[in-house]
């Protein structure tokens, strides 16, 4: 059977979206969302420890998080795949207590999937938990096909798991190299073209 890994914030919905709106309501500052140049937020808005960390409380507050956007034509793809039998596996890098928030935020948008799981992509304590995956864990799983953002989760996936990875292309991966597993994608209407007939 297909399976397809398919990542939350930046794939499936406009997290740093609603992230520089909570920067500029919050912090009083105003930045660019191509000026997001590092995965890491915290380089690319120019924040201080203290800031940061504030910062990261606010956009993991579930009554933000609920109200992120679905990335366009997100959905469509979705739904062709599910109705073409695919398993569509959700896996996020999100801290363990933000596993409800996210599967509301699924249900809300009526996203069909199989498969929910969190894992520690990035070493974060706050993305352990009882039921969270590490990487080794992860790299255990087969897939026929895996969305992501990161670029170091791209580089993981594509080199140490050896699968296809349908790269969702953001300013903060511009800067990376892949190999011949990794295809860049402008969007969702992009990834169809690739991608929505898999074996
Ligand atoms: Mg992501």
């Amino acid at each position: 059977m297909v399976s397809i890994y398919i990542d939350m914030d930046d794939v499936l919905c406009e997290s740093n979206q609603t992230f520089l709106n909570i920067l500029e309501r919050d912090f009083g500052k105003k930045a660019d969302y191509e000026e997001i140049t590092a995965f890491d937020l915290k380089t690319s808005l120019d924040l201080s420890d203290d800031e940061y960390s504030r910062f990261f409380e606010s956009i993991h507050d579930p009554d933000e998080m609920i109200r992120h956007k679905p990335a366009a034509g997100a959905k469509h793809l979705l739904d062709l795949w599910h109705d073409k039998g695919y398993r569509i596996n959700v896996l996020t890098g999100r801290p363990a207590v933000a596993q409800p928030v996210s599967l509301e935020w699924l249900k809300k948008h009526d996203f069909k999937f199989h498969g929910f799981s969190i894992v520690d992509k990035y070493n974060r304590k706050s993305s352990r938990g009882d039921s969270s995956l590490t990487l080794e864990a992860l790299s255990r799983q087969n897939f026929d096909l895996a969305v992501e953002d990161s670029g170091a989760m791209a580089r993981f996936l594509s080199e140490e798991m050896g699968l296809q990875v349908a790269l969702v292309d953001r300013p903060w991966n511009r800067s990376f190299s892949f190999n011949a597993n990794v295809h860049r994608c402008r969007d969702w209407l992009d990834i169809k073209e690739k991608f929505e007939n898999l074996s």
